[in-house]
């Protein structure tokens, strides 16, 4: 689907007294996208979406809507709603009255807002609740009741600040699903922040990736995970392993030999790299493969040995120690009809991939971000 930027931020930067959490800040947002902004703590997320919904204003830069310089345009009067964390419902307000306090306020027709009350609880599943007041609800439902509020009087982009860190594992996966349903079905474009992977790569389109204020990398979930530019960007969505390589021959276009660990290995990647460019040979878990063949001579790849293995009822998940000392974590998926399959602690395995499911990019000094 094309879609066209709704929200840029250029050039912005943000200081708190001497501490500068944002310098030349940069992003765009596209037009009905579940777009995601995902980091450490501290990194500067919300500072991000706080600018966006106006509660601060940036010391340089311009924040554009459709074109237009909302820089200076207080909270109120941008059409933007945030949920909170806290969810920040009135306490002694039934459902519908929380629902409809913003079209009370701004003096919409009292049919008007029996109607859009009723269309947003309706959205939510919520029509059966209306009379309730939030102490009688359960927090996934509160938490609905939150996003009700907030697309009630279908504001241009809902800003949604760690959603749904509130709420338990199980509800949080069930909600994730809604979120992601609801945002196709409102058509709204979201902005939502959050620390945690998992909830950014099931539900965004894309994801921004932050680290110390500032962007690392905007892509999809599937360019996120599969190809991340760096090392932090690597490391912070889920577990990867890296191996340290020199290149030692170009083969042919974004084909190289690279020497990893004294082993010299075809490697395939979308960077251009010099003979003797450093680079950092990545690889998930679940790309590894394991030789256990008692045979030393047939045993492909890595020689290495088990240190630990654990069984999450998917995968068989170990930790395999090298020769040179590097530990990898392997993810392999059950297969009962492998006899191979269940090795045990002290033996000794390779440790392989298939060609080309390697991600390769140029070393970087600082060893872990
Ligand atoms: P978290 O996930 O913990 O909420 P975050 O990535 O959202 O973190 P921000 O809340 O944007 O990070 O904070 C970024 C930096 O800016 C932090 O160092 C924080 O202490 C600082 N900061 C944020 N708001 C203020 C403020 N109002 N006054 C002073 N410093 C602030």
């Amino acid at each position: 689907m094309t879609r066209s930027p709704i929200l840029t931020l250029s050039n912005i930067s943000k200081r708190f007294a001497a501490q500068e959490v944002l310098s030349d800040f940069n992003l765009t947002i596209q037009d009905g996208e579940f777009f995601t902004i995902l980091g450490p703590s501290g990194c500067g997320k919300t500072t991000v979406l706080r600018l966006i919904a106006g509660f601060e204003q940036p010391n340089e830069g311009q924040i554009l809507l459709n074109g237009d310089d909302i820089a200076r345009i207080p909270a109120e009067k941008r059409p933007f709603n945030t949920v909170f964390q806290s969810y920040a419902l009135f306490p002694h307000l039934t459902v519908f009255d929380n629902v409809a306090f913003g079209l009370k306020m701004a003096g919409v027709d009292v049919q008007d807002i029996a109607v859009r009350v009723a269309d947003a609880l309706a959205i939510v599943r919520l029509s059966e609740f209306a009379t309730r007041k939030p102490h009688q609800l359960s927090g996934g439902q509160k938490q609905r009741v939150a996003i009700a509020r907030a697309v009630v009087n279908r504001p241009k982009i809902l800003l949604l600040d760690e959603s749904l860190s509130a709420l338990d594992y199980k509800l949080r996966q069930q909600m994730q699903l809604e979120l992601k349903q609801l945002q196709r079905q409102l058509g709204i474009t979201f902005v939502y922040v959050t620390h945690d992977q998992e909830e950014a790569l099931s539900m965004s389109d894309r994801i921004l990736v932050m680290h110390n204020g500032q962007a690392q990398q905007v892509g999809t979930p599937r360019e996120i995970y599969e190809s991340p530019r760096n090392l932090f960007v690597a490391q912070f969505i889920g577990e990867i392993n890296v191996f340290d390589g020199e290149i030692v021959q170009a083969l042919g276009e974004y084909q190289y030999e690279a020497s990893i660990n004294g082993v010299v290995r075809e490697i395939r990647c979308d960077h251009r790299f010099a003979v003797g460019d450093k680079v950092h040979v990545m690889l998930r878990p679940e790309d590894l493969r394991i030789d256990c063949r008692p045979d030393v001579a047939e045993r492909k790849g890595f020689p290495g040995i088990v240190l630990e293995r654990s069984y999450t009822g998917q995968t068989l998940n170990s930790h395999i120690e090298l020769e040179n000392g590097q530990t990898l974590m392997a993810h392999e998926f059950f297969d009962e009809d492998d006899p191979d399959f269940d090795y045990s602690i002290n033996q000794k395995v390779g440790v392989d991939w298939v060609p080309g499911w390697e991600h390769v990019i140029p070393a970087e000094r600082s060893g872990k971000a």
